[in-house]
């Protein structure tokens, strides 16, 4: 049946590519963002379908709307971004959320949460399962974003309990793919984007650090699959791909798909950058179905000739 859907951030990389998922559902689609890190070019493709409406609003700020599903993906995930106004960040996490509980409570409306791995912080535990409470700095420069969606999960749980809105958290590992921005400044557009211009490519610290990476189609199946989950499954759970890789390792497959003549580059490690990050997932396998399909060669082959493209335009 044809749902009315909110989805917060929803011009962002990955909130762009559930838009087109839901709409490609059948479903009507208000997406909500204040384009600070994602942009109108990225949903510019949905806009001629009657289904899909845009509107520009920050969500710390309160929003009326009629909708029978909330998917709140507000926030900027590259540190980079979420560090230069991290102030504006928590608020995003803090009173974004609050303001989407309220209006899911006044409405009715099934709200998941975008939460993310950095709950776990720099783990000591390894895989991170969802039982696991995390490492967390609370003063250091990644807490703004790391703190905040702690505190955004806190409150799923509390309106949960407490008005008995009904939440899906999701924790959401490195997720990578086309229409992220060339300036987003995670790894793996920075390490394409240097790759394909021959420029070097940075490796913060030794390298040896480890990440996940799932590909952006596996993780929308992931998001759509916890929406429509029975009631009683509430989460926390995680959606990422357990293949883990250093830094280096994806830096030389970087490099061997592009065939670039880039050089490694050592810059200094940034503070707090976690150590070691790979998902447990039978959660999601049991409880959802779900389960990453795209391997780390087809996914950054996909990602490059995205980049290509986008670099052949510019020209
Ligand atoms: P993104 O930066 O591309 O998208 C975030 C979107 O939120 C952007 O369009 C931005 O303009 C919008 N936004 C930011 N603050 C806002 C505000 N106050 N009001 C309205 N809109 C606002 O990042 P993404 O990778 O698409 O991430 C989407 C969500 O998923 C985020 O909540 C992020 O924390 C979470 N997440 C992503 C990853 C990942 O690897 N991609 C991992 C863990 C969690
Ligand atoms: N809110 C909103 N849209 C709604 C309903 C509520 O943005 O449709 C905001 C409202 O500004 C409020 C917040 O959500 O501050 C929390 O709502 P709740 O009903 O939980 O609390 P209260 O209104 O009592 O502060
Ligand atoms: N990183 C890197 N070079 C870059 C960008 C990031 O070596 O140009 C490293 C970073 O230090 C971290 C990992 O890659 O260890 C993933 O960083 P990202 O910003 O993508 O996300 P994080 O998982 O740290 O939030």
């Amino acid at each position: 049946m044809s749902k009315r859907i909110l989805v917060t951030g929803g011009a962002g990389f990955l909130g762009s590519h559930l838009c087109e998922r839901l709409l490609a559902d059948g479903h009507e689609v208000l997406c909500v963002d204040n384009f600070f890190t994602g942009t109108k070019r990225n949903v510019a493709h949905l806009m001629g379908n009657s289904h899909f409406e845009v509107m520009r609003h920050d969500v710390t700020f309160p929003l009326y709307v009629e909708v029978d599903q909330i998917y709140n993906l507000a926030c900027p995930a590259s540190p980079v971004h979420y560090q230069h106004d991290p102030v504006q960040t928590l608020k995003t996490s803090v009173h974004g959320a609050i303001n989407m509980l309220g209006l899911a409570k006044r409405v009715g409306a099934t709200i998941l949460q975008a939460s993310t791995s950095e709950v776990y912080g720099d783990p000591e535990e390894h895989p991170q399962t969802e039982s696991y409470w995390g490492k967390v700095n609370p003063i250091g420069i990644r807490s703004c974003y790391d703190e905040g969606k702690r505190c955004a999960e806190t409150l799923f749980f509390d309106y949960h309990r407490q008005h008995g809105v009904d939440i899906k958290v999701v924790r959401i590992f490195n997720t990578y793919g086309p229409r992220m921005h060339p300036d987003d400044g995670r790894v793996v557009s920075n390490f394409i984007v240097q790759a394909l211009r021959g420029e070097d490519i940075t490796l913060y610290g030794d390298g040896m650090q480890t990440r996940s990476f799932c590909f952006v189609s596996d993780l929308i199946e992931g998001l759509v699959a916890m929406m429509n989950s029975p009631a009683g499954i509430t989460g926390p759970i995680n959606l990422g791909n357990p293949i883990e890789l250093t830094m280096v390792q994806l830096a030389q497959e970087v490099i061997r798909l592009t065939g670039s003549r880039s050089q490694l580059k050592h810059m200094p490690l940034p503070q707090d950058d976690p150590k070691q990050r790979r998902p447990a997932i039978s959660l999601a396998s049991t409880q959802l179905n779900w389960a990453p399909r795209v391997d780390v060669e087809q996914g950054l082959a996909q990602t490059i000739s995205y980049f290509k493209q986008l670099f052949a335009k510019d020209v």
